[in-house]
């Protein structure tokens, strides 16, 4: 029986195109992808020659029949999406719980994924986070969600367009005020790759003093700064010792 490989492509820079990824590819015997055409250019910058078909949110369901029947005949199959890995965020989940719940191989070829370029530079913590993948395009929605994270260890990460970036910070503005750290991964990998740190509020006013800083792919990141009880009262502490030292 065949397998179904997970391929990974590139979020912008073609060379982290893994050896590996560009071999599968080359080697099967089918690539189900997310457009066809998108995928196409990529095969044709790397001289690869493949039947392609497409999986996407709205066939995948259908789709996975299909990939099951091909396995079973001994057929090789890869899944990629636009970008990145695919199921971070993209089509993919259904068509590998399927395939598993059928005892069939699938099998990673593991390699760029934004959220986690984003967060092993961003200089937040990262032994724990969480990933919400796309926020609600809703103002109410959003903060809702945000609102509840205010209890989530680690770090918060979740993905953003350039259409809604603005309106989104300004939602973690009114949610957190100055108790989250953020850092925006833009454009990784690509030319105009840029990181900015600061309050949601400091964030605000970059996108107010240059709008290119709102263009392109985002990733959000967030930290919250909870300080223990204990925490609060030492610092409370602290402060009323300096001030009574100056008191006359
Ligand atoms: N499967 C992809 C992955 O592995 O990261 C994610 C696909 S999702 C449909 C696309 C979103 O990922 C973008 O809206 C953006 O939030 C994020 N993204 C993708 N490429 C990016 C990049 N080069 N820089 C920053 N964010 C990126």
């Amino acid at each position: 029986r065949g397998t179904l490989y997970i391929v990974a492509t590139p979020i912008g820079n073609l060379e982290d195109f893994s050896r590996r990824a560009e071999k599968t590819l080359r080697e099967v015997d089918y690539i189900a992808a997310e457009d066809t055409r998108h995928t196409r250019r990529l095969l044709n910058h790397f001289g690869i020659e493949a039947k392609l078909f497409s999986i996407h949110d709205h066939n995948e369901k259908d789709k996975s029949e299909y990939v099951a029947t091909l396995l079973e005949e001994g057929k090789n199959v890869a899944l990629v999406s636009d970008a990145g890995t695919p199921l971070i965020s993209d089509p993919g989940y259904h068509i590998v719980s399927f395939l598993r719940a059928r005892g069939l191989t699938v099998t990673p070829v593991p390699g760029s994924c934004a959220l986690i370029a984003a967060l092993c530079a961003s200089g937040l913590p990262t032994d724990q986070f969480f990933f919400a993948g796309f926020v609600p395009a809703k103002s109410k929605a959003r903060c809702d969600l945000f609102d509840s994270w205010k209890t989530q260890a680690g770090t918060v990460v979740f993905y953003e367009s350039t259409h809604r970036i603005y309106d989104s910070i300004k939602d973690v503005a009114s949610v957190y005020g100055d108790d989250a750290q953020l850092v925006l991964a833009r454009e990784v990998s690509k030319t105009f790759e840029t990181f900015l740190s600061g309050t949601a509020t400091e964030i605000l006013a970059m996108f107010d003093a240059d709008a290119n800083q709102m263009r392109g792919e985002f990733v959000v990141m967030l930290s919250f700064t909870q300080e223990s009880g204990d925490e609060k009262e030492l610092e409370a502490m602290r402060i009323l010792t300096i001030l009574l030292e100056d008191l006359p």
